[in-house]
C-alpha cells in the first residue's frame, strides 16, 4: 500500500511532467472506483491548466489555473504510470512498487496531454478521483486531519495536550489521521523503535522526553524513506531494475525473529496485532 513517501515520491514526478500542461481528453474505461467517477468528470478536466501538484498526506492534489482541483488517492493499490505517446513498453511506474511497465489489465483513467498521458492503475480499485470546486472545500476537506509530522503544529505543546487523560496506546495514535496525518502502519513500528518505546503503551504514561523522540523521529523516518524513495526512481529509471528502496531498511517491519539491529542489543524482533495490525518491535530495547 503507498504511504505518505510514496505518495511524495509521486507527486514529485508529476510535478516535473505535468505542471503547466494542459489536459487534451480524459478517458474514463471504469468509473466504480472507492467513490464512483462523477460523469462530468472528463469535461471537467478537458482543456485544464495544471499550476501545481501539491500532496497532503496521502492525497495528491491537481491544481488548475481555474482555481479548482482534483483529488487523488492511490488507495491500497493504485499507481500512476507516464506513458509517451511514442515510447511503448518502457518504464512507466512513477513510484517503485508494484508493476514498472503499464500492466495490461485495471488502467481505469487515462488522462491525455499533448505528447503523453498519465494512467491510472488499480486492481482492487479502493483508489478514488475527487473533483473540488474551490479552495473553500478543500480546505474543508482536511479539516478534520492532524497535522502532518514535518508542520511546526505538530509540536510538544499539540502531542502533549491530545494525549491528556487518553488511554489508548501510542501504536494507535501513531496511524490515526485526526492525530497526525501521513504515518501508516510500517512507518508506525520504525518510528516506535527509533524512539524506544513499547508500541502498547499508553499515551497518557508517555514522558514529555518521549513526545519529543516521537516527534523527531516521526520526520527522521519520514524523510529518509522519501530519500530512499527518490534514489531508487533514479535508479529505477536509469537501470531500468529494482533496488534501493527503503524496505532495506526497515529495522523492526516484516523482520519477527530476527536480531534486533540496534548497537550492542540482544533483543529479538516480535509481532503483535494491535487494532487489527502487524506491529513489530524490540523485545528489550522496546519495554
Ligand atoms: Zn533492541
Amino acid at each position: 500500500m503507498p504511504e505518505l513517501p510514496e505518495v511524495e515520491i509521486v507527486r514529485q514526478t508529476l510535478e516535473k511532467k505535468i505542471r503547466l500542461k494542459k489536459v487534451k481528453k480524459v478517458l474514463v474505461r471504469n468509473r466504480n472506483l472507492r467513490f464512483k467517477i462523477p460523469l462530468n468528470f472528463g469535461n471537467f478536466l478537458k482543456g485544464k491548466q495544471i499550476i501545481k501538484v501539491k500532496r497532503f498526506s496521502k492525497y495528491l492534489i491537481l491544481c488548475f489555473s481555474s482555481n479548482n482541483f482534483c483529488l487523488l488517492h492511490l488507495g491500497m493499490s493504485g499507481t500512476i504510470h507516464l506513458v509517451q505517446n511514442k515510447n511503448q513498453g518502457c518504464i512507466t511506474n512513477t513510484s517503485f512498487y508494484n508493476s514498472p511497465i503499464l500492466p495490461k489489465k485495471h488502467n481505469h483513467v487515462e488522462i491525455i496531454f499533448e505528447n503523453f498521458k498519465i494512467v491510472y492503475n488499480d486492481p482492487r480499485r479502493f483508489g478514488f478521483f475527487q473533483i473540488i470546486n474551490n479552495l473553500n472545500s478543500l480546505k474543508k476537506k482536511f479539516l478534520n486531519f492532524g497535522p502532518e509530522p514535518f508542520n511546526s503544529k505538530f509540536n510538544i505543546e499539540y502531542i502533549s495536550s491530545f494525549f491528556r487523560g487518553k488511554k489508548k496506546n501510542i501504536k494507535n495514535f501513531l496511524i490515526d489521521q485526526n492525530f497526525v496525518s501521513g504515518i501508516g502502519n510500517i512507518y508506525a513500528s520504525e518510528i516506535l523503535f527509533l524512539c524506544k518505546i513499547d508500541p502498547s503503551k499508553k499515551v497518557h504514561l508517555l514522558k514529555i522526553d518521549e513526545c519529543k523522540k516521537i516527534i523527531t523521529n516521526s520526520r527522521i523516518v519520514l524523510l529518509k524513506a522519501i530519500r530512499y524513495g527518490g534514489s531508487s526512481i533514479r535508479d529505477f529509471r536509469n537501470a531500468k531494475g529494482k533496488k534501493g528502496n527503503f524496505q532495506k531498511n526497515f529495522k523492526v517491519y516484516n523482520r519477527e525473529g530476527l536480531n534486533c539491529k540496534r548497537y550492542r542489543c540482544e533483543g529479538v524482533i516480535k509481532k503483535k496485532v494491535i487494532s487489527n495490525r502487524s506491529t513489530f518491535y524490540c523485545n528489550i530495547c522496546q519495554i
